[in-house]
């Protein structure tokens, strides 16, 4: 089993380690901050230090309880202590784009009542799918000067742990994440502080002004019921 310490801290960048599986060129580690893909967020890369050798982290998935770190090349063993670093430039985009897509979310479910049925983030672009009969092209422009206005005011955005029958008594909070197992009975919140709160696994900026300026590039028509927005930051 893997401690996820991107769970309670977003920012750590660097961790100590011990490498507790090796299959070939795929490691699990006792604890680590990399992010496995999921949720519509991509994978962490960066590498794990063992002494003077470095292993480059190509992909880390989920694989039940533990995240599998795909290096490289073959050589670490279990028992190795290592140190995990992250590709921090790209991990941090990826965190000022998942802050964007809840706040953009939220200003669209507001305006419209739409609830989102599929995302994908990225480091150049990201995009949103709501369920959407029709899309006030001319609205478009106004969710991203309100969603701007946001980020603007620089709100805080706490994560915390809350029990689940407590957190599904919030209006919409599951908006965005993807169908928790129902095994669970702690769901991690991300609340924007006075703005939106949701039951979510990934990564965010602690408050809203890091997110930067939102720009939506275009949004399509993907099916009935489904329209997509593609956003980006500056
Ligand atoms: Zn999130």
């Amino acid at each position: 089993m893997t401690e996820l310490l991107y769970m309670n801290d977003c920012y750590t960048k660097e961790f100590e380690a011990e490498v507790i599986k090796v299959d070939g060129k795929f490691v699990v580690l006792d604890k680590t901050a990399f992010y496995p893909k999921g949720g519509g967020q991509p994978t962490d890369t960066g590498k794990l230090i063992r002494g003077n050798e470095e292993f480059k982290v190509v992909f880390a998935k989920k694989t039940g309880s533990d995240v599998s770190h795909e290096v490289d090349k073959e050589g670490l063993k279990v028992g190795d202590k290592v140190k995990g670093v992250l590709d921090w430039d790209r991990r941090y985009l990826l965190m000022r784009n998942h802050t964007a897509a809840h706040i953009l979310c939220e200003v669209i479910h507001k305006a419209t009542g739409a609830l989102i049925t599929g995302n994908q983030l990225d480091i150049d672009k990201s995009r949103i799918d709501f369920s959407l009969e029709n899309f006030d092209r001319d609205a478009l422009a106004g969710y991203a000067e309100k969603a701007n206005e946001v980020i603007q005011k620089d709100l805080p955005v706490r994560i915390y742990t809350m029990p689940r029958e407590e957190a599904f008594k919030i209006p919409s909070i599951t908006k965005l994440a993807n169908v928790l197992p129902p095994a669970v009975k702690k769901l991690r919140i991300v609340e924007i502080e006075g703005f939106d709160t949701q039951a979510d696994g990934g990564t965010h900026v602690k408050s809203t002004k890091e997110v930067g300026k939102l720009i939506i590039i275009n949004a399509e028509n993907k099916g009935k019921n489904n329209r997509r927005i593609y956003y980006k930051l500056s």
